[in-house]
């Protein structure tokens, strides 16, 4: 029995795309994301994917001579496809196809197909359904797989063969755990199997596809579940090998550390309930990334990860260089919160003096909220007494930068004093002593020995440089 689901198609442009095909004698079908995402009432999406049994091309470009006004069609012909971008949506015209594989490659060998082949081509079951946009039955789906099923009981599954899935694409098996994350569904026994089987093909997928998936991992609700099926079938290996060198308990001498792989993920889904910013749940998940190559075991003080954080910083680059993700300010963004992800933490064990958080403002600048929300996000003890001290603590440490940069205003600190003015006052020429001279002011107002305003700061070098034995100007 075809269900019909007609609300689906309210959108005026399916009419439109059906009567298009209509006159181009062509069958053409809602296929993919759109139909998936409808069923589970998700939202609605902005990609629609057509599918025509003949030229997708074709079909594209009657469908955009019917939309009035000027409409761009982006042809794509050595794939076959076309993209129309029509109101908020992205249409994406292709020709159903039926594929076959080599195995060095993740490009198929392609012929046309029926709407049967091109749905069994697709990655998952939940993925392969599609609503008809023909007159003979328009609004049916049409689930050879038995998507809905699988929608109904929350599965992700393969159309075919898993082995055979997985190893013809192994993109899929990213993709398999990340729809699981996005959408808290189970990979099916076979697929999972599958998967494990086939890890090592994940290194045939370029870094840029994969690191989409991680980013959109990263960017759902439980960011964990993911990880942890990276790590289920051992594809982190391939993928992240520094989240895996976390993983483990040592005891020597009956004193163990805590598992860092599985704090981090902790981390990651503390700090997900809190903030959407990609880059700040990069570096939760990054952030005790120099644990693993730090760790020594101290007969007098137990288990230490000395300098985790600095060495951590340096891993940054380098993850992100081998993995083509962007070098720039993002990246020195990670860097900088992995660097002083432990600096708030030290602030809050003991009673946090102004001049450290004025310190800890100067450091951090703007991204001394983001410092805060990644430390606050690191509390993960079990113990709900050291959980409420800890939290209480960092909220005292919050109240203080608040304070301190209303009174003081260190963030984005500018010298109150000029290079130029302490060269006009001393007669100098550029040399080191207006270094020296600057830094001593900035140490003074850091110190909280002056305020941060100009007449201070002023008499303050006055005396530095007679210190110095530098005469003034007029003298
Ligand atoms: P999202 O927009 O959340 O990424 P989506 O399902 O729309 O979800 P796309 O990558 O846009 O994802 O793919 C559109 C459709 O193309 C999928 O629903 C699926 O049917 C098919 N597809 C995409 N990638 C693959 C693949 N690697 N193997 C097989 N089918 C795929």
């Amino acid at each position: 029995m075809q269900k019909r689901y007609e609300e689906a198609l309210k959108n005026p442009i399916f009419p439109l795309i059906a009567s298009a095909a209509k006159e181009l004698s062509l069958d053409c079908y809602v296929i993919g994301g759109y139909v998936r995402d409808y069923l589970l009432d998700r939202r609605i999406p902005k990609d629609i994917d057509i599918v025509a049994i003949g030229s997708g091309i074709a079909l594209a470009k009657k469908v955009a001579s019917k939309i009035p006004g000027k409409t761009d069609v982006s042809v794509f012909k050595n794939f076959g496809t076309a993209m129309i971008k029509h109101a908020d949506f992205e249409l994406e015209f292709v020709g159903a196809r039926k594929e076959s594989y080599h195995r060095e490659s993740r490009k198929p060998a392609v012929e046309d197909g029926s709407l049967h082949d091109d749905q069994k081509r697709r990655d998952f079951t939940i993925n392969a359904l599609a609503f008809s946009l023909n007159e003979k039955d328009y609004g049916s789906l049409l689930d050879p797989f038995n998507g809905l099923e699988d929608l109904d009981s929350k599965c992700i599954r393969t159309p075919l063969e898993p082995k055979i899935t997985f190893s013809d694409d192994p993109l899929r098996m990213m993709r398999a755990i990340r729809f699981a994350t996005q959408l808290g569904f189970t990979i099916v026994p076979e697929s999972l199997e599958a998967i494990s089987k086939n890890r090592e093909r994940i290194n045939i997928i370029s870094k840029e596809r994969i690191v989409d998936e991680l980013h959109k991992i990263l960017a759902s609700k439980t960011p964990s579940v993911g990880f942890a099926l990276l790590h289920q079938t051992g594809l982190l290996k391939f993928v992240l090998p520094e989240l895996l060198a976390l993983q483990g308990i040592e005891e020597v001498e009956g004193q163990r550390h805590k598992d860092n792989f599985w704090h981090t993920l902790e981390v990651v889904d503390n700090i997900s309930k809190t903030t959407d910013n990609l880059w700040l749940r990069w570096a939760a998940l990054l952030h005790d990334i120099g644990k693993a190559p730090t760790k020594k075991f101290d007969k007098k003080i137990g288990w230490t990860f000395h300098g985790h954080e600095f060495v951590g910083s340096k891993m940054v680059y380098k993850l992100f260089k081998r993995m083509r993700m962007p070098l720039n300010d993002k990246m020195k963004f990670v860097q900088k919160m992995v660097r002083m992800s432990s600096r708030p933490i030290v602030l809050s064990e003991d009673y946090a003096t102004d001049s450290a958080v004025r310190r800890l403002i100067f450091d951090a600048g703007d991204h001394v909220d983001d410092l805060m929300t990644l430390c606050e996000a690191d509390i993960t003890t079990k113990n709900p007494k050291k959980q409420k001290k800890y939290k209480n603590n960092f909220k005292l440490v919050r109240q203080k930068i608040v304070e301190v940069e209303e009174r003081d205003h260190i963030r984005n600190f500018q010298p109150p004093i000029s290079g130029e003015e302490i060269m006009k006052t001393f007669n100098l020429s550029p040399s080191k002593e207006i270094g020296i001279i600057k830094d001593a002011i900035k140490e003074a107002i850091l110190e909280g020995h002056i305020p941060n305003k100009h007449k201070d700061a002023r008499e303050f070098m006055l005396k530095k440089g007679k210190e110095m034995g530098l005469k003034l100007l007029n003298n």
